[in-house]
């Protein structure tokens, strides 16, 4: 076994799918599994499928490709189409996240280019400051599009919480459903696919305000670690260790806490901070901030306690009864970066149980 591995639980991801995929149709929500945080991987896209997604959707083009290369269909694209990758939008992406009319052309030219029609969904910004048309916009927006022959508007979609930590409740979510209403009365056309957000609307759907009209969440932290990522916890029944890092001991010693010497700025530019527990045991780990970043790991072993990382090392001190010995692992659960993280560290190996 080579370390540092990451461990998916590929029962687990399906477990949390499914409570997550049954409880949004139960009150008319179909759900996109969001496969970004593990780089668009099959085997997990394919767990999603079979707990009921209806969709899978990723952010980059490059796993959406990944995807299509394993004969995953229904893909969608989550992040604002570029201009620059239109040609693979439309040959891999069936649903493209718009908000830009410059795109919308281009994308019209090049789907009438290739003979076929570009599905889109137009993003409406109705509160978090990120991506989409400001909601008190859309009226302008809409008199400024084309007609377009090879682009079918499927859906609104608005995505909140991710970069303005705005807090979806029904006041906001109904604002999606009053844009569409001006879809129909400016352009006659009725929108299919209303998607309320992300993993951050569950709470709505669990507390069961999600206003009628909204059909679609996009969900990615939810199915992969079972979290509401407004309120930080875990969702009833689901699993939060899905992942596991494991990461190898290649020092053990006991040693102080701090240094005896004078100290200025560490590896990373910042002055380090100490606390003062003693002489103690700290286990040099295979591991680094190169990888992921230390306060995003949570080892099992709950006497264990991460100190910090550099680049390439990960300190952890541990208890004087300690069973550990150099060559032994470590393993942690990680909060949905660090699951990013290490997924996207080329040194991590991923393997799927
Ligand atoms: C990442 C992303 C999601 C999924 O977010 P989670 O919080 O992981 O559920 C949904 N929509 C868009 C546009 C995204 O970029």
């Amino acid at each position: 076994m080579r370390y540092p591995c990451i461990k998916i639980s590929k029962s687990k991801i399906f477990d949390n799918a499914k409570i997550i995929v049954d409880k949004c149709k139960e009150i008319g929500i179909d759900v996109w599994g969001v496969t970004k945080v593990c780089c668009g991987d099959p085997t997990i896209a394919n767990i999603m499928n079979d707990a009921g997604v209806v969709a899978l959707a990723d952010s980059r083009i490059r796993n959406i490709v990944r995807l299509n290369k394993a004969n995953l269909n229904n893909l969608v694209l989550l992040r604002i189409a570029m201009m620059s990758e239109i040609d693979l939008i439309i040959q891999y992406v069936d649903i493209c996240l718009v908000s830009e009319i410059k795109i919308l052309r281009a994308l019209n030219k090049a789907a009438n280019f290739y003979k076929t029609q570009q599905k889109v969904m137009i993003m409406i910004d109705v509160g978090d400051l990120r991506e989409g048309v400001y909601y008190k916009r859309v009226t302008q927006f809409l008199s400024q599009l084309p007609k377009m022959n090879n682009i079918e508007i499927v859906g609104i979609g608005t995505n909140l919480t991710c970069f303005g930590g705005v807090v979806p409740t029904v006041e906001i979510s109904q604002r999606l459903i009053q844009v569409a209403q001006l879809f129909k009365e400016v352009l006659n056309i009725d929108i299919k696919i209303l998607s309320g957000g992300n993993s951050s609307s569950l709470g709505l759907v669990w507390q069961n305000k999600m206003p009628a009209g909204i059909n679609n969440l996009r969900i990615g932290e939810g199915i992969m670690l079972g979290r509401d990522t407004v309120h930080q916890g875990a969702i009833e029944n689901t699993h939060n260790d899905t992942f596991i890092l494991q990461a190898e001991i290649i020092e053990l010693k006991y040693k102080p806490s701090i240094p005896d010497d004078k100290t200025g700025f560490d590896a990373f530019g910042n002055i380090p901070v100490f606390k003062d527990i003693g002489w103690h045991y700290r286990a040099l780990l295979a591991i680094g901030k190169q990888d992921v970043f230390p306060e995003r790991l949570v080892p099992i072993d709950k006497s264990l306690k991460v100190l910090g990382a550099s680049s390439d090392h990960l300190l952890v001190s541990m208890p004087n009864n300690h069973v550990y010995t150099v060559g032994d692992t470590i393993e942690f659960t990680l909060d949905y970066v660090g699951v990013l993280n290490t997924m996207t560290s080329p040194y991590v190996k991923k393997i799927i149980i």
